[in-house]
This record gives structure tokens, sequence and C-alpha cells, in this order.
């Protein structure tokens, strides 16, 4: 189910339009500065650059749309966007950790957010990063100088939950800022802030984007976290979204209700389908894991475990796939697939699985997508 506010708010239906003519979407604000009438109205804007349009490493009208529905949709206070999804996590951790305090990773979490990590530790920011059974128990691993919980939920690759009511409460209560990666289900199928998290971030480069043709990110969060990430790590490491980009990601968010709800009805049948096939271990796609669960609702990444015997015949598996692009990333309208790791690859996070392989559901319709399939795994 989508909230029917989450469709008005992508449709941009509630926004003033004389601002644009009466067009749908706002014109690109193709600008790097914005000029002021005078030299007092120039340093009053200064004092406030998070939100007077000054340079559009700071703010731009177009991103401005963005961030304003973006916000909106997780009903989060505030969101700035960022030049891509690593941008806005790396702004994140930058922005609120020092020398000497420690993070604390829970669940299955995006490689490079964890390569970002193991690079903090030169600036003296350690972290403990759990997964498998110890997310439930998470409590255990706070340091009297955890400052952040981070976690992702479903997990990257695993597409395991976490507690994030749990996490939120434990956080609450010893004064830990909480962080989740959202960007898997969208905030139109969850919305953490109202669950107590403070801070959600996002690759808007999946389903917001949902063309694969930009690359851009996201942090939600309240007025007063969002404004020191914004002098921080955003405005000094500089990853600022292009306003062309964010008006990629604005018709993105028009359709995105319907894409995703299309990816996770075609996504659960294709699963479906490998849970009953021989050749395939296991299926592991949260709406299979938590078929009780019955408000959760998900979009079109998954992965499956396949019985294979070396890294050779998983890549032959993959290669016969004829309607899957060989690709990274995903939440575009073409179906993609990726065999996770290799077989003896030092990123490879404990407990998963050699075989392990994530796709992304794209539009192409379950039925095709069954035969081609089908047609990979039958021959040997
Ligand atoms: C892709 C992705 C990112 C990184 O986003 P980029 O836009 O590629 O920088 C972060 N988290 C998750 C879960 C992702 O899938």
């Amino acid at each position: 189910m989508i909230d029917e506010e989450d469709i008005q708010i992508c449709l941009g239906s509630h926004e003033p339009l004389e601002s644009r003519d009466g067009a749908v979407l706002p014109p690109v604000s193709q600008a790097s500065f914005f000029r002021k009438r005078s030299a007092k109205e120039l340093f009053e804007a200064l004092q406030d650059e998070d939100r007077e349009f000054v340079y559009s490493r700071g703010t731009n009208p177009t991103v401005r749309v963005l961030e304003t529905r973006l916000a909106a949709l997780e009903r989060g206070e505030a969101c700035k966007c960022f030049a891509s999804g690593m941008a806005a996590i790396s702004s994140v951790l930058a922005s609120l950790l020092s020398s000497g305090d420690h993070v604390l990773f829970i669940n299955n979490i995006y490689g490079p957010t964890l390569q970002l990590a193991s690079m903090l530790e030169d600036f003296g920011i350690r972290h403990t990063a759990i997964q498998g059974e110890d997310v439930t128990d998470f409590e255990k691993f706070i340091e009297p100088e955890t400052k952040l919980i981070y976690f992702e939920s479903p997990g990257s690759m695993t597409f395991r939950l976490a507690p994030v009511s749990e996490i939120a409460r434990v956080g609450k209560k010893r004064g830990i800022l909480t962080c989740i990666d959202n960007t898997v289900c969208t905030p139109l199928f969850q919305k953490p802030l109202t669950m107590g998290i403070d801070i959600s971030v996002h690759s808007l480069t999946k389903y917001v984007g949902g063309h694969s043709d930009a690359v851009g990110g996201a942090v939600i969060a309240s007025c007063e976290i969002l404004k020191k990430i914004f002098y921080r790590g955003y405005m000094l490491l500089g990853g600022a979204l292009a306003p062309q980009n964010a008006w990629l990601f604005l018709r993105g968010l028009m359709t995105m209700p319907n894409r995703v709800l299309q990816h996770q009805k075609d996504a659960l049948e294709v699963a479906e389908y490998l849970e009953t096939h021989p050749r395939v271990v296991e299926v592991l796609h949260p709406l299979l894991f938590y078929k009780e669960e019955t408000d959760f609702g998900y979009t079109g990444l998954f992965s499956a475990v396949i019985d294979v015997d070396s890294f050779e015949e998983l890549c032959a598996v993959v290669d016969r796939l004829e309607l899957f692009g060989k690709a990274v990333s995903w939440g575009g309208a073409e179906s993609l697939v990726i065999p996770a790791f290799g077989f003896d690859d030092r990123h490879r996070p404990p407990g998963i699985p050699e075989n392990l392989v994530r796709f992304s559901i794209g539009l192409e319709g379950a039925s095709a997508l069954i035969k081609d399939l089908s047609n990979a795994l039958e021959k040997r």
C-alpha cells in the first residue's frame, strides 16, 4: 500500500505553480551563484547559507524543490541532497564524528560504506560491524565512545531486517544518534524518522531516479542535525548535487509510486518461482522471510543462492540470462544480475555464501523473466 498523500508529494500536487509559470516541473536553475541587490543583502544571505540562495555548492532552487519533496515523503523536517549516495553517507559520518568516537554498524552494510568506515580509522574514528544473530543483541556492542549507530534494514545482499524501533529506543535512551540507509525500501515503504530514527540517508541513483541516468544522494533529519551536516560535511567536502540531476530525480519521483509497486509484484513472483527451483538453494527476499508482516512494503531487489560448484559455473548461469543486464547498481526499468562476490573476494562478509547472486527486477514483466531464468538454470 502506498499512502495517497505520498503520491501527491511525488507529483508536487500542492506546490504553488506561480513560481514555475504553471509548468509541472520547476526549471533547471543552471547557475553557480545567485546575485543580490546590495552588499548588505549579500552578507545577510551569507549568514543563512543553508536557506538563502547564494552559491550552488550550498543551495540551488531546483535542488531545493527535490529536497522539499523528499523531506515531506519521510515526514522529516529537512533534507539535503548530494552528488551521490556515498557523498551523503560520508558527509553524515564526517559531520557528526570526531577523533576518539566509535560507530556501531548493524546488519549487512553496503560495501563502500564499510570501506569508508575503515578509512576513518586513519582519522581516529573506530567502528564495530555486527550482523547475523548479533543484530537483535546489538546493545552489548555499544561502547562509552559510541556516538552513532548506523544500520540498514533490510541489510545489503542478505535482506534481513534490523530491529528499527528497538535501535531508535536504545539510541534515545543512551543519547546516541541513529542513522539508517533507507535506499532499498524507498521513502514510500519505510519512514524511519516516524519510528524514532534520527537520520535517514538515500542513494537517489536507485528507485528515486529509476531510469539509470543519474547519480545522487540525500540526507533527511531534523533541522538541527541537518544544519550541522550542511556546514561541515556538505559544504566543506563539496558533494553538491547538480541542478540538472536534481531535475531528473524530480521527474523520477513522479512515477516512483507506480514503478515500485510493479517492481514489488514482479520481484515477488520471480522470487517465488526461484524458491521452487531445484537449482536454487535459498532465496533471500524480505517478503518471503517475513510473510506474516503484512504491512511491510518492499521493492524489487533480492538475492538467491545457486547450486553450483565453482565461480565459473555461477558466471555461466548468469551469462545465459538474456533479459538481465550484467551490471552494478539497481532500481531502473531493466532487470540486472550480479554475482555478489568472487569466490575468494576479501570483501565478502562472513556468513554470506560465495554462490550468491543479486537480482534487481525491472519492468520487463514477471513471466518473461521467469522464462529467461528457467532457460539459464536448466542447462548444466
Ligand atoms: C548504491 C547504494 C549506495 C551508494 O549510493 P551511490 O549513489 O552509488 O553513491 C548506498 N547505499 C546503498 C544501500 C546503495 O545501494
